[in-house]
């Protein structure tokens, strides 16, 4: 029984980290234009076909000790890293599903589903902050299993069309009046396309709440970066991780904070 139980685990554990090998080559493809679903992976630096055996999640960079078979060049250490920490998380969810009796009572589908955008959430930080982009393929699947998981929970699609409809209002008028007066693009379309499917996860008025955080956690980051010297003004921020951090803040604390707030202004 035990055995059977370890095998699960590892068999969860490794399914993810080739999830997280599959979104490191969206990840990578979209940084270079090309579509991720064509032909195999190539390496960097000598462009020879990676064999299927030498592209099993953590176990081949380990065999050939982080190196590429044919130059000998190094493989980025970030897909390695990558698939540790899906590996890992998938042993700490199936620890916390069996330890932590309140997950239990929630259906599966819906613990799947926001593990699933958790997890997606993850690598479009990871793909901001590498190449200041968020790849559509992760968008559709968040509003992919956004939908679902409104379908499940059977509640009112009203509030979350009202948060989609305020938030891509609010983020388009805002990149079109910096456009004007910075007479450059201030905002990004990936993070308004990535506020769609987070909005409607959040719905009303958690998305005003995710929209305010994402300003103050980025604005005290740049200003920090500024006052450090490590960026100058008018150079490009990633604005997605404080929208993703701001979102999970919301999603998690946000009727909290609400509630502290307007127990301030009533008093
Ligand atoms: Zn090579």
């Amino acid at each position: 029984m035990l055995f059977f139980e370890i095998s699960l685990v590892l068999f969860f554990a490794f399914f993810l980290s080739i999830l997280a090998s599959f979104f490191n080559v969206v990840i990578y493809r979209t940084s270079r234009d090309e579509t991720f679903s064509k032909g195999r992976s190539k390496c960097d630096h000598c462009h020879k076909m990676i064999a299927w055996y030498d592209n099993i999640p953590l176990s081949s960079f380990l065999l050939l000790k982080g190196k590429c078979r044919h130059c000998h060049k190094k493989i980025a250490k970030i897909y390695f890293l990558t698939e540790l920490f899906a590996f890992f998380s998938g042993i700490f969810l199936y620890s916390a599903y069996v330890y932590l009796p309140f997950l239990q009572n929630l259906p599966i589908s819906q613990l799947a589903i926001y593990f699933l955008i958790f997890f997606i959430l993850c690598f479009t930080l990871l793909s901001d902050l590498q190449y200041l982009i968020v790849p559509d393929f992760f968008v559709v699947l968040l509003s992919i299993l956004a939908v679902s998981l409104q379908f499940i929970s059977g509640q009112s699609w009203f509030l979350p069309i009202i948060a989609v409809i305020f938030s891509t209002t609010f983020f388009y008028s805002l990149s079109f009046l910096a456009k004007k007066m910075l007479k450059k693009d201030a905002l990004g379309f990936g993070d308004i396309k990535l506020m769609i499917p987070l909005s409607f996860l959040l719905s009303w008025p958690k998305v005003t709440l995710s929209i305010f955080l994402a300003f103050i956690i980025g604005g005290f980051f740049a200003m920090l970066v500024l006052i450090t010297g490590r960026k100058k003004i008018g150079q490009v921020l990633p604005f997605a991780p404080f929208l993703i951090l701001a979102v999970l803040i919301s999603f998690g604390f946000g009727d909290a904070i609400w509630q502290w707030y307007f127990g301030l202004i009533l008093n």
